[in-house]
């Protein structure tokens, strides 16, 4: 400062690369907290800031898509974040402290790289480019999927992850034939044990969805650029006009390549405070593999809520404070409309040494499961409407790092609130 008024030396440069949420809280706790500084927003796709958790609910035809964006050019505008769509960020250069796009360099004064994963495609030949097999991740997937839906009669997801779920649920709310072929045993196998699998297939079934357990796609067949029907490894074929893949994803953890910042398939390593190796330069969101003060651990995690707590926290960082996440991971979900799910802070398909106890009330088609991690409490998952009683003290637990001797662990399932 000099004299009080500002020059442009005194005037932080915030660049971040990926306009999910997690990238644009960040560029709008930045604004909050200075008014004066420069802040750009690269995103590669077209839109502004759209909920990526309201697309399964758009492709059910339960939300239209208007309600699904939640921020429009005019509030980048005037946020004064210079917000630069259908633009990839191709390159940083960590030395100089700019990255490149567009042709040009843009200096940083600190980095935020948020730029989540991409939708794997299947790993079966004849989905390559056919125009009726789709991922499920952007805006303009649902869109397509949407429209592929109205010419069809008949549906497959394939793949036992969550996108393959609500690609089911949407194709049966949709009411066309649905198939879900699944490699696994169960539905969510690496998540959810026997018990729970089987209340998710009974809830299946009542949408009339054809579930295939142990099956896995050998091909999918293709006529004049279109598949007509796919043939299992066992050798079923089921014909449909429709095709929705869910087989994960790939971090987009690229531009790190040729960087000092540390980086490998499970994302962008991080601290407790999302700095990477590199000072000033910090990731957040889904492709942050970053290091978990409570739980103690490094995991990187896929949900919304995560999405938006390390934006903040991020952006304090940025702005040259010390803040560590401290918080639990949660996430509630509809599990076709006879189940929900409900869970919190670790699970056995990102640990699998963990510990778990279970109850279950068949006639309720409740189920609770409990996992710790030697002695203390690290996360839980909660199945069937009106069980979540208890939810928030096991969070509180986790945050305090509560001890729980293992002849004790029973009596906490029968916790409420
Ligand atoms: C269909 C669907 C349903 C979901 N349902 C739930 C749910 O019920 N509950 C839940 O908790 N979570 C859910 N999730 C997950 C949740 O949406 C994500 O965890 C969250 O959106 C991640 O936000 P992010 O900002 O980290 O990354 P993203 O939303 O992936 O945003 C990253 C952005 O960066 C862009 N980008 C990448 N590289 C570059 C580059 N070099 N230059 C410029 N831009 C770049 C990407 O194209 C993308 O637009 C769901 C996800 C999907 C796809």
């Amino acid at each position: 400062m000099h004299g009080g008024a500002y020059v442009a030396d005194d005037v932080r440069r915030y660049v971040i690369v990926g306009n999910g949420f997690a990238g644009t809280t960040a560029a709008e706790q930045l604004r909050k907290h200075d008014a004066a500084c420069e802040i750009t927003l690269f995103g590669d796709e077209p839109y502004p800031l759209y909920n990526r958790i309201s697309l399964p609910p758009m492709l059910r035809r339960q939300l239209p898509e208007e309600k699904v964006m939640m921020r429009d050019l005019a509030w980048h505008e005037e946020h004064r974040i210079a917000l630069k769509l259908r633009t990839a960020v191709e390159g940083i250069d960590t030395a100089q402290r700019t990255v490149l796009a567009d042709g040009r360099e843009y200096p940083f004064d600190a980095l935020l790289l948020a730029t989540g994963g991409r939708p794997n495609p299947a790993p079966a030949p004849g989905a390559s480019g056919a125009h009726n097999v789709f991922n499920f991740q952007y805006l303009d997937d649902t869109r397509a999927i949407s429209e592929q839906i109205d010419r069809s009669k008949a549906a497959v997801a394939v793949g036992g992850s969550f996108i393959a779920y609500e690609l089911a649920e949407a194709f049966a709310a949709r009411k066309i034939e649905t198939h879900w072929i699944l490699r696994g045993p169960r539905v969510l196998h690496r998540l959810l044990d026997d018990v729970a699998g089987e209340f998710v297939d009974e809830a299946a079934r009542t949408e009339n969805v054809h579930l295939h357990y142990g099956e896995e796609v050998a091909e999918f067949v293709r006529s004049n650029g279109a598949v007509t029907k796919v043939r299992t490894k066992k050798g079923l074929e089921i014909a449909a006009e429709c095709y929705g893949v869910g087989f994960g994803l790939t971090m987009n953890v690229e531009l790190t390549h040729g960087t000092p910042i540390e980086a490998g398939p499970n994302g962008i390593r991080c601290n407790d405070r999302l700095e990477t190796n590199v000072p000033g330069i910090f990731a957040a969101g889904d492709v942050a593999d970053f290091y978990d003060p409570i739980l103690e651990m490094r995991y990187r995690m896929g949900t919304w809520n995560n999405a938006g707590a390390h934006g903040k926290v991020a952006a304090q960082n940025m702005m040259g404070g010390s803040v560590a996440y401290h918080d639990v991971p949660e996430y509630s979900s509809l599990l076709f409309k006879g189940q929900t799910i409900t869970q919190f802070g670790l699970s056995p398909d990102l640990q699998p040494e963990l510990e778990m106890v279970r109850t279950i009330d068949r006639e309720k088609r409740w189920y609770r499961a409990l996992f710790f991690w030697q002695d203390r409490l690290v996360g839980g998952i909660m199945l069937g409407k009106g069980n979540r009683a208890g939810k928030r003290k096991y969070v509180e637990a986790i945050k305090a790092k509560e001890r729980f001797p293992k002849p004790q662990w029973q009596s906490v399932l029968e916790w409420t609130a």
